[in-house]
C-alpha cells in the first residue's frame, strides 16, 4: 500500500510538465491506482502530478536557492526540450503557460530582496520560438505548440515554419549575454527568421509541382474530350483533339466572370452570421462571412428566373469546353495574383507549406494562408462558393441537357439521383460552412495554384463527370437498385456529417455538453484529440463517410465504362493522400500524443482493413 505524502488541501510547489519550473499548487485528490495527484493552479489549471513532480513548499525555497548558484546547471536544464515528463499530463497546457506568465509578473513586481531575487531567476520565464528538430519532435511528450493570448506580446517574431512555433520555456536571465561573445547556439537564436520553410515538400516536391501543373489541366481536357466519345472506353484514347479555336468562346469567359462577381456580391452581403476562424499563429482569429445556404438559395432562385427569362442553360452542356477554359485563364490569373501579393506577405501569416524557396512548388502549393482584399477572404469565397454552387448548376444543365438529348420529359432516375445527391452534399456544405473553417484547407493549406485551380476548375468540370456521362449513356435503374443507392448515401451522409459536426464542435467547445460523454488525449498545444465517438473508429471517419457517398454517386452510371468510375478512384487517391499528409502534420504537431491516438485508434480510414 503506498503511502500518500501529501494530503488533500495541502498547499506545495508543483512542476510545470516539461520543465523545471514550479509554482504554488493545492492538492486536490490523490488516485492511487495511477499514482498521479490531481493538483489546481492558482488560476485554476489543474494538473495529474506524480510525486516527484510535486515539492514542499518550504524545502523547495531552499533547494531551489541552493540550485541559483549553479548557473550552468540551470541553463542546461531550462534549456532541453527532451526534459518533457513522461509521468505529468497537461489537461490544459496552454493554461500552465498563462500561469507562468501569471506568476512571472508577480514575482517581477515582488520587494528585491536577495532571497526574491534568487527566486525570481528560477521562476521567471518567458516563452521564447524553440527551435525543434523533427526527430526529437517525435519522441518528445506534450510540447507546446499552440499561441495564446497570453503569448502573444512576447511573439513578436515572425515564425518560418511549422516547428519553429512551439515554445521551450527559458529563463528570462538566459536571453541576456552572460559574456561579450555569446555562443554558437545563442547567434542562431538572434539572426532574423528566414522567410523560407523547411517544412517537408509534398506532392513530389519541387520536380512534383511542374508535373501537377501540367497534369491538372490535362487531365480535365482529357475527361472532357473522353466524356463526349460516343464511346468513352480507355480503349479509345486517346480522344481527338479539337482545333485551338473551339476551346474560346468570349461569352464563356463573360458568364464565368458573371457568375464569380455575383457570388462575390452575395458573399459580401451583410447577411447571415459572421464567424470566427480558428486561431492563426498570430493568435488573432479571422471573422468569416458564413452565409453561403442563403447564396445557393439566391442563386437557384436567380438560375430559375434565367430560365423563366428563355435563357438555355444546355448552352452549359454544349459550351462545356470553352466554360472550362475561361474557368482556367480565371484560377490561372488569380494564382499569379496570389503568388505576387504573398511577396509582400509578412512570414507569420504564410502558409508552413507553400514557402520553401521554389517558385513553381510555392506557386502550386500557395504561399500566403489567408489572403483578403480587406475582409473578402478570397480562399475561403473560392473554396465555398463560385465552384461548389457552380457545380450544382451545370449538373441541373446536364439535366436539361439530357431530357432533349434522349427526348425525355423528365430527367432519367440516375440523373435524378447523381443530381440529388450531389445537391445534398453541397447544400449540406453550406448550411455547416463554419465547419469548414476547422478542416485542412482553410487551417494550414496556402492559397495558390492547387486551391485556385481545384475550386474553379476541378471541382465543377470534374466532379459533374457523372451527369455528364448520363447526357448521352443512360442506365436504366431497377428500383432495388435505386433503394440500395439511395440507403448507401444516406449511410455515408451520416457518417460525413457527424463526424465531421462531431469534431468542429469539439474543436470550437471542448466543453460542448453534446461531447460530455467523449474521451479524448490531451496534447501539449492546450488542444485534445477526441479518442471516442467517430473518431474513435478511425482516425478519419469523415473520409470513410465521404468515400461511401461517392460510392453511391458513381453507382447510378452502371458498369459500362470505367470514366464515371473516375471520381471514387480519384476520391480514394486524394484522400489517402491527404490522411497521409494530415497525419505527418499531426505527427509534428502533436508529437507522443498523437502516436497514443494511433495506438488507441489504429485505423486510418476503413475499420479493420485500413
Ligand atoms: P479533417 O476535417 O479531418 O481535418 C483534419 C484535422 O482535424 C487535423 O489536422 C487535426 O487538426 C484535426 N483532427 C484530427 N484528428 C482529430 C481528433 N481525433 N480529434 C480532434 N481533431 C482532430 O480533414 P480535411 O480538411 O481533409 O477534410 C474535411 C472534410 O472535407 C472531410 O469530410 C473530407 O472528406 C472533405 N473533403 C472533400 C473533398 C472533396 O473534394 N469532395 C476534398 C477534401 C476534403 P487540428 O488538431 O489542428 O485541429
Amino acid at each position: 500500500m503506498p503511502t500518500v505524502r501529501y494530503q488533500n488541501g495541502d498547499t506545495v510547489m508543483g512542476r510545470w510538465p516539461g520543465s523545471n519550473l514550479f509554482y504554488e499548487v493545492k492538492v486536490l485528490s490523490y488516485d492511487p491506482t495511477e499514482l498521479l495527484y490531481t493538483v489546481i493552479y492558482k488560476d485554476g489549471t489543474e494538473l495529474e502530478l506524480n510525486e516527484q513532480d510535486i515539492k514542499n513548499a518550504s524545502g523547495f525555497r531552499q533547494r531551489s536557492r541552493s540550485r541559483s548558484r549553479s548557473p550552468s546547471r540551470r541553463r542546461s536544464r531550462s534549456r532541453s526540450p527532451g526534459r518533457t515528463t513522461r509521468r505529468s499530463s497537461s489537461r490544459t497546457a496552454a493554461a500552465v503557460a498563462t500561469a507562468a506568465i501569471t506568476e512571472t509578473t508577480r514575482r517581477e513586481n515582488a520587494s528585491s530582496s536577495r532571497r526574491e531575487i534568487r527566486m525570481k531567476e528560477v521562476m521567471e520565464v518567458r516563452l521564447t520560438p524553440h527551435v525543434s528538430r523533427p526527430k526529437e519532435n517525435n519522441g518528445s511528450n506534450h510540447e507546446k505548440s499552440e499561441h495564446n493570448d497570453t503569448n502573444q506580446n512576447t511573439e513578436a517574431k515572425p515564425e518560418p515554419e511549422k516547428n519553429q512555433s512551439r515554445y521551450n520555456l527559458r529563463r528570462r536571465k538566459d536571453d541576456k549575454p552572460l559574456d561579450p561573445a555569446p555562443q554558437e547556439e545563442e547567434v542562431k537564436q538572434t539572426v532574423a527568421p528566414p522567410t523560407t520553410s523547411r517544412a517537408p515538400l509534398d506532392f513530389g516536391g519541387r520536380i512534383g509541382a511542374y508535373l501537377w501543373l501540367l497534369f491538372l489541366p490535362s487531365w480535365v481536357l482529357f475527361v472532357i474530350l473522353q466524356v463526349n466519345l460516343k464511346d468513352p472506353s480507355l480503349l479509345n484514347f486517346p480522344p481527338p483533339l479539337p482545333p485551338l479555336k473551339a476551346f474560346w468562346d468570349p461569352k464563356a469567359l463573360a458568364l464565368v466572370l458573371l457568375w464569380v462577381l455575383f457570388q462575390a456580391l452575395l458573399y459580401l452581403l451583410p447577411v447571415g452570421k459572421l464567424s470566427e476562424g480558428m486561431p492563426l499563429r498570430s493568435g488573432e482569429r479571422l471573422k468569416y462571412r458564413t452565409n453561403g445556404f442563403f447564396a445557393i438559395v439566391v442563386s437557384g432562385v436567380a438560375v430559375a428566373a434565367a430560365v423563366h427569362q428563355g435563357v438555355d442553360l444546355a448552352y452549359i452542356h454544349s459550351h462545356f469546353l470553352q466554360l472550362a477554359t475561361a474557368s482556367f485563364l480565371v484560377s490561372l490569373l488569380l494564382s499569379v495574383y496570389l503568388y505576387a501579393r504573398s511577396r509582400h506577405t509578412p512570414t507569420p501569416q504564410r502558409a508552413l507549406g507553400g514557402n520553401s524557396g521554389s517558385l513553381m512548388y510555392d506557386f502550386f502549393k500557395g504561399r500566403e494562408l489567408n489572403p483578403r482584399i480587406r475582409n473578402f477572404d478570397l480562399k475561403f469565397f473560392c473554396e465555398m462558393r463560385p465552384g461548389l454552387i457552380g457545380w450544382c448548376v451545370i449538373n441541373a444543365a446536364l439535366a436539361v441537357a439530357e431530357m432533349r438529348v434522349q427526348g425525355l420529359s423528365s430527367p432519367s432516375p440516375a440523373m435524378l439521383l447523381v443530381n440529388a445527391f450531389q445537391l445534398l452534399y453541397v447544400v449540406d456544405g453550406l448550411w455547416n460552412e463554419e465547419a469548414i473553417l476547422t478542416t485542412m484547407d482553410l487551417m494550414h493549406d496556402g492559397f495558390g495554384f492547387m486551391l485556385a485551380f481545384g475550386d474553379l476548375v476541378w471541382v465543377p468540370f470534374t466532379y459533374t463527370l457523372q451527369a455528364y456521362y448520363l447526357v448521352e449513356h443512360p442506365n436504366a435503374l431497377a428500383p432495388p437498385a435505386l433503394l440500395a443507392i439511395v440507403t448507401l448515401k444516406l449511410l455515408g451522409f451520416y457518417i460525413f456529417r457527424k463526424s465531421n459536426s462531431q469534431k468542429n464542435s469539439f474543436r470550437r467547445n471542448p466543453a460542448d455538453a453534446s461531447l460530455a460523454n467523449m474521451k479524448s488525449i490531451p496534447t501539449a498545444t492546450g488542444k485534445s484529440l477526441l479518442v471516442s465517438g467517430w473518431w474513435g473508429v478511425v482516425r478519419h471517419p469523415n473520409y470513410l463517410g465521404d468515400l461511401i457517398m461517392a460510392l453511391a454517386w458513381s453507382l447510378p452510371c452502371g458498369f459500362s465504362h470505367l470514366l464515371p468510375w473516375y471520381y471514387m478512384i480519384y476520391f480514394i487517391i486524394l484522400l489517402v493522400h491527404r490522411d497521409a499528409r494530415d497525419t505527418s502534420d499531426c505527427r509534428r504537431k502533436y508529437g507522443s500524443a498523437w502516436e497514443e491516438y494511433c495506438r488507441a485508434v489504429p485505423y486510418r480510414i476503413i475499420p479493420g482493413v485500413y
